[in-house]
């Protein structure tokens, strides 16, 4: 007894028929009294020692186990974090095995995430996955949440870890936890049997629960990174999609320079050295393609297209991209690579390349190829699936820009076909009028009785060519008009015009027009209408043509001019001029064409009216120019109004000052004859300059390209009819009208020989004008009156 316990006893056997006396039990018992007090001393010593060693132990498994926390913690991603841990906890409690399963995202299964120790890469490379739940000591942990420990393992237990761990005697499954949630399970397992006790799982618990937090906040880390990855890629994105589409809106531009700028913007957003575009030559052939541009490659700037042309079958990859239409990406490493591709990125030292199609419609028309040569790259699906998108808007500008260089290529030969007929036509009017101005001239001059007298036979005769020749000249000049006006030649020239001094003047022309029929003349102008901006001459053939046409359509009645101040729907003051009459009028389908050029009402050979279908069309455009409308108002059987408007304030395409019509070179002796003309023509805006030298005539006319040249006859120095001569015979002059002015009257000569007017001397400032006029502006000029 020790301390009123029972603590053991001493057995002493006597031989049998003897037993011990009273006193030999009293010295007995007297002598192992104090033994058992040494006994339970040393029992008390041994048990502290346990404790001391026990406590020693859980200290060095905590301390191991902080020291493991602390290794673990801070930016480590995921898979670093588990592995490390897992090789720590391994090492330092010298497991035979250590895992660490995590939940996934099923929340159904444990999957193995790291290993240590015996068969760690058998078990991580099959990714062993163990459900939650019944089944194995790690599943049961995984769903119960109480760390589980089985020390009598026997390796035919059927689960896949312990057919792998064949020596695996004893397993201590420990959860990981945050809180209440189960994340995963640190599994250890020892080659001993009943190796595990409550107090290592109490540690290893502390250690998993400290594991849970960082696999939580490696996660959280992980998840933040993607975010941020994500985000810089976008980024990414969005400043080559802004660069790309910044560059290529920024049209026209021809395809290199596209081509420059994609393979740039592709090599630096996407951080490969190296980007070229190459382009089908033919898209028949498909098989010749040519280098449109690089970026990171050194050129040779010498090299011609045809140089930079190359064949796809020596280009492979580059040729399975084109052939279907889709990216490819070769990695020099990768096992599975033909060897006639695995050849090309050897011989061409390429680690990385990535050929992208530039498809049209689904085909190719050409690609552009992604190289890296020092290091393998690695090209997200997302980053493919971006360069694809960006691959596509260079090929929709790049074909943009192809169609774009074919358009111009074709507007340009347009240009040049329309040119060429401008040209034509104002050759051939210039070819016709010459001899038209004789056989006008002539008749007239034959009619007037000037080489004596005719019969009135002859009359009749003369004064149908002479009005034929008349009308083929209006047809001539309204074709050159035409032309001019479609070839945007036409130019005005714009002066302050009071409109009833315009309106008058030519209904002087227009009582001419309608003398032979019974119609009165009406004019409705108010005075003091504002002066207007235009062009004289011009406006005044609109106006004398809608005349013209009025009084050739109406057989009887009226003809109106009139002309009003209004405001235009946006407030700004026009003057509105029409011309009304009580003529046929004219059905609603038919107004639609009547400004057409070359169409007339009645177009049948059998119309009663001539005309060419020209002046309504030339008129519309000469209103037009000036920034104003022209319009019809008419109903079959009710007469119709020809109406057009002018702005009050010129409009952009006109100019307020008097423009200078263009020069006039006057050859006369008399210095101070030339002085006059000046003073005569600086009121239609004409630069008068003066010619003394006969000689210098021809000089001056080739640099000025005047509109006209007044030509003295009697000179001193020299002979006009000579200059005449020569001016009408030189290809760089003869467009040049002529007018005569002299003392003598040899009018018949001088058409003769192409001068457009004769004026004799003295010359009156009328006179000149209208002569000049008349040169400048043919298709205003109403039919002569004989
Ligand atoms: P042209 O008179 O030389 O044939 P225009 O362009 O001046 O050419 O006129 C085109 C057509 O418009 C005329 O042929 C005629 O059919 C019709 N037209 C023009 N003015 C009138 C009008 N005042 N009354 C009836 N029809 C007209």
């Amino acid at each position: 007894h020790s301390g009123g316990h029972w603590q053991g006893a001493v057995i002493y056997r006597w031989p049998a028929g003897t037993q011990p006396t009273a006193e030999t039990a009293y010295v007995l018992r007297r002598i192992i009294e104090p033994a058992s007090e040494v006994v339970s001393r040393r029992r008390a010593y041994i048990a502290q020692r346990q404790a001391r060693q026990e406590s020693e132990k859980r200290a060095l498994q905590l301390q191991t186990a902080a020291e493991i926390a602390r290794e673990t913690t801070g930016t480590l991603t995921l898979n670093d974090l588990l592995s490390r841990a897992v090789t720590l906890v391994g090492d330092r409690y010298g497991y035979y095995h250590a895992a660490i399963y995590l939940i996934d995202d099923t929340g159904f299964n444990v999957r193995i995430r790291a290993a240590a120790g015996a068969a760690q890469q058998e078990l991580l490379s099959q990714g062993l996955t163990l459900p939650v739940g019944a089944g194995s000591v790690v599943g049961i942990a995984a769903k119960s949440g109480e760390t589980q420990v089985n020390n009598q393992l026997i390796s035919t237990e059927q689960t896949p870890v312990h057919t792998i761990l064949k020596r695996t005697r004893s397993e201590m499954a420990i959860p990981m936890k945050i809180g209440a949630r189960v994340i995963g399970v640190l599994d250890v397992h020892s080659d001993h049997e009943d190796d595990f006790t409550s107090e290592e799982g109490q540690v290893l618990q502390i250690l998993a629960d400290q594991l849970a937090v960082a696999v939580d906040n490696a996660r959280s880390y992980e998840i933040a990174n993607q975010a941020f990855q994500q985000a810089r890629q976008r980024a990414q994105e969005m400043t080559l999609m802004f660069n790309v589409s910044q560059a290529l809106s920024s049209a026209p531009l021809n395809p290199e320079e596209i081509a420059a700028i994609i393979t740039e913007q592709f090599a630096r957003v996407l951080e490969v050295p190296q980007c070229t575009l190459s382009f089908l030559i033919n898209e028949d052939d498909r098989t010749l393609i040519r280098l449109l541009g690089a970026f990171g490659v050194i050129e040779n700037p010498d090299q011609s297209a045809e140089e930079r042309a190359f064949s796809l079958n020596d280009h492979p990859i580059l040729q399975k991209a084109v052939d279907t239409a889709s990216p490819i990406i070769a990695q020099k490493n990768d096992e599975g690579l033909s060897q006639h591709i695995k050849q090309f990125l050897q011989e061409r030292g390429i680690q990385t390349l990535l050929a992208l199609p530039l498809a049209v419609k689904g085909s190719a028309i050409g690609a552009i190829e992604l190289i890296s040569h020092q290091w393998p790259r690695y090209y997200s699906p997302d980053q493919v699936n971006l360069a694809m998108a960006l691959a596509n808007a260079a090929a929709v500008a790049l074909e943009n820009a192809r169609l774009y260089e074919e358009q111009r290529q074709t507007a340009e030969r347009l240009k040049e076909v329309d040119q060429l007929k401008t040209q034509f036509l104002a050759n051939m009017s210039h070819e016709l009028r010459t001899p038209l101005n004789s056989i006008i001239g002539f008749s007239r001059v034959i009619l007037k009785g000037i080489d004596g007298p005719i019969s009135e036979h002859q009359q009749q005769d003369l004064t149908a060519i002479y009005n034929s020749g008349q009308h083929l000249l209006n047809l001539i000049n309204d074709i050159l008009d035409l032309s001019k006006i479609e070839a945007g030649k036409m130019e005005l020239m714009v002066e302050n015009v009071n409109l009833n001094e315009l309106v008058n003047s030519v209904m002087s022309t227009a009582v001419g027009l309608t003398k032979e029929k019974p119609i009165q003349l009406l004019v409705d102008v108010p005075e003091g209408l504002p002066e207007i901006s235009i062009d004289r001459t011009r406006i005044r053939q609109v106006l004398i043509n809608l005349i013209a046409n009025a009084a050739k359509f109406t057989e009887a009645g009226y003809i109106k001019v009139s002309a009003r101040l209004q405001s235009t729907e946006d407030d700004r003051a026009e003057i509105r001029v029409s011309v009304t009459d009580s003529g046929p009028g004219i059905s609603l389908a038919d107004q639609s064409k009547l400004f057409k050029a070359f169409s007339q009402v009645d177009a049948s050979p059998t119309r009663k009216s001539g005309g060419t279908g020209l002046g309504l069309s030339i008129s519309r455009h000469l209103v037009e120019l000036h920034g104003g409308r022209m319009g019809v108002e008419s109903e079959p059987e009710a007469g119709s109004t020809f109406f057009f408007t002018l702005p009050l304030q010129a409009t952009a395409t006109l100019k307020n000052e008097p423009v200078p019509q263009g020069v006039i070179l006057s050859l006369d002796d008399n210095q101070q004859v030339i002085a006059l003309y000046q003073r005569y023509l600086k009121d239609l805006g004409l630069q008068v300059i003066p010619v003394t030298d006969p000689a210098e005539l021809l000089q001056l006319a080739f640099k000025y390209q005047p509109v006209a040249i007044t030509l003295d006859l009697v000179l001193s120095q020299a002979d006009g009819w000579k200059i005449l001569e020569q001016i009408k015979q030189h290809p760089d002059t003869s467009r040049i009208p002529v007018i005569v002015c002299s003392i003598l009257t040899e009018q018949s000569r001088a058409s003769q020989l192409g001068a457009a007017e004769y004026l004799v001397k003295p010359i009156l400032e009328d006179d000149l004008q209208a002569a000049v006029t008349r040169v400048l502006d043919h298709t205003s000029k109403p039919p002569q009156e004989i």
